[in-house]
């Protein structure tokens, strides 16, 4: 058995992640300061159509895969359409999502490279608990930085976690430099995903013996999330079925993408359309921007082309914690863009309505962010109520741990959800000015160079005029390839030292400093990068470190 690796295969959606500072194409030897090393590899892995399952992750997903793919009879009746709906359902796995396929993987391949722990961020507690399990069966010290108000609201998962043997942390916690600060500026903070991935990271750049997981969003994970679509295609062929579209929720993209790449290769005519659907609560597709952004709210990350709603944004507070995310995933995101995929939004009580609909036709509760995925077929179904066509959708996860929303809605006192139109163009705004609107004489007369290891679009050419210090963005003749040298003039500032750059960092750097020189890839926070610029201090990073 395989991954189905889309950087291979369907070359045109792979778009480099960018180094803000340096602004070239992130090497894997920045990617391995808190990855593992095969993850980076899987990461950045574009020669590979199919990459090989170890047999000891094989095992363990073996335990609750392939998983069903089951028909929605009594859905379709209801309905009254002759559509067939059919699902995979991922909620059959340990911890009731498909997180666990990438929670077993990660952990692998953590203790493959000899790491005695693993530190991991999560909102709701669903990719915590999958990390937590995959810990569990490696033998890894597993450590979550758990979002301060779900860590207080959803005791359930944090047991879960705790029953697996993991630590869970209330972010902001005083572990972190990140979560210190945050305290000291909100105390009694009730924190953020943002926040609880900035601490993770902190923590795991801090101790040589551990590495960081992810849930979602980067490829290696879209990667572990396509054995959903490969069983898929194996149940359809087997009973002679050909979908017509395929249909997965949005949060950073790892289920639609595990869900719809092995289909990319079908030859066009067989080939389904895709659904991809998201909360109109964080409408990053139907009403963002496909740009650069980070993918993290404290902007500690590298830029990633995807759609985004800004990494400023703060998504309202939805049922659906999985899909509260502003960006996307880089290869959904460019499917979206090359109109290989679709997306639609539905609000909360619409899709609360799919929900209980479901449950009462088909006796299975689903997850919130799952539910996004009936309303859509739903949609589907009606719309074509006349036709037969198969639709299937990805049923992500369980709701069991979700019955107070379900309560709610029952009772009458759900919210609706929507986020105006003023909100998202704020967040926007903070992105800068939409580059699609600017003409195309203003963008060719951008006066910075392209680094050359990554494809410049016009608006990261736009991004870096109005972000970077003027003796940070690259002359023509930079290679593109690393780090530029350290300049070797007086006003340089060794930090090689520090562990992260802060404002009070910088303030120690006397009124000469010209520029400072850091390892690569430590952590400058947001507001120590608007006093880099203010005061107009270049970065140089060096290669070597202690790892
Ligand atoms: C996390 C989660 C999602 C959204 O994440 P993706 O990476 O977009 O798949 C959807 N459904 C459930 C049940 C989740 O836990």
């Amino acid at each position: 058995m395989h991954w189905f690796n889309v950087n291979a295969a369907v070359p045109e959606l792979y778009e480099p992640y960018i180094d803000p500072l340096t602004e070239d194409a992130v090497t894997a030897e920045a990617l391995e300061e808190i990855f593992v090393p095969d993850l980076v590899e899987q990461e950045l892995n574009r020669s590979d159509d199919h990459i090989a399952i170890p047999e000891d992750v094989l095992r363990r997903l073996g335990s609750w895969r392939p998983t069903p793919l089951l028909r929605a009879h009594g859905l379709e009746d209801a309905l009254g359409t002759r559509c067939r709906i059919l699902y995979k359902y991922e909620g059959s796995s340990p911890i009731g999502s498909h997180k666990a396929n990438s929670g077993m993987a990660q952990a692998y391949y953590t203790k493959r490279a000899g790491r005695k722990r693993v530190y991991a961020e999560t909102g709701a507690g669903q990719w915590g608990s999958a990390i937590s399990l995959g810990s569990s069966f490696t033998g890894l010290q597993c450590d979550v930085f758990m979002v301060g108000n779900s860590f207080d609201s959803k005791p359930s998962r944090r047991i879960l976690m705790e029953t697996f043997g993991a630590q869970v942390h209330r972010s902001p916690t005083v572990q972190t430099q990140a979560g210190r600060a945050e305290r000291e500026r909100e105390p009694g903070s009730p924190g953020s995903l943002g926040l609880a991935i900035a601490e993770a990271v902190e923590a795991t750049k801090a101790d040589p013996s551990a590495s960081y997981a992810l849930g979602s969003a980067f490829g290696f994970v879209c990667l572990h999330q396509t054995i959903i679509g490969q069983e898929l295609k194996d149940q359809l062929a087997s009973s002679d079925v050909r979908a017509d579209v395929l249909i997965s929720c949005i949060g950073g993209g790892s289920s639609f993408a595990g869900l719809t790449f092995p289909f990319l290769t079908e030859p066009s005519g067989r080939r389904p359309e895709l659904l991809a659907v998201e909360s109109n609560a964080v409408p990053k597709v139907t009403r963002g921007r496909f740009t650069y952004d980070h993918g993290d709210s404290s902007g500690l990350t590298p830029l990633i082309k995807m759609y985004t709603l800004g990494h400023e944004f703060a998504p309202p507070g939805i049922h659906s914690g999985g899909l509260r995310y502003h960006g996307l995933a880089p290869q959904v995101s460019k499917m979206i863009s090359l109109g290989m995929a679709r997306a639609e939004s539905y609000s909360q009580i619409e899709i609360f309505d799919a929900a209980v609909l479901f449950a009462r036709t088909e006796g299975l509760v689903p997850a919130p962010e799952a539910a996004h995925s009936i309303a859509a077929a739903c949609t589907y179904a009606r719309e074509h109520r006349d036709e037969e066509r198969t639709i299937v959708f990805c049923l992500t996860g369980h709701g069991f741990f979700d019955l107070s929303a379900y309560q709610l809605y029952l009772g009458g006192d759900m919210e609706e959800s929507d986020t105006p139109d003023a909100l998202i163009a704020e967040s926007l705004a903070r992105l800068g000015p939409d580059p699609a609107s600017r003409t195309a004489a203003s963008r060719s007369a951008t006066p910075h160079a392209a680094p050359s290891s990554a494809p410049v679009t016009p608006a990261f050419a736009d991004w870096q005029r109005r972000h970077l210090p003027p003796q940070d963005v690259a002359p023509a003749a930079h290679t593109g390839v690393g780090p530029r040298a350290p300049a070797a003039t007086a006003g340089t500032v060794d930090l090689t030292r520090a562990k992260v750059v802060t404002e009070r960092t910088l303030a120690a750097c006397g009124p000469d400093t010209t520029s400072i020189l850091l390892q690569a890839q430590i952590v400058v926070t947001p507001a120590a990068r608007d006093e880099l610029r203010r005061r107009g201090i270049g970065v140089h990073r060096h290669k070597q470190d202690t790892r």
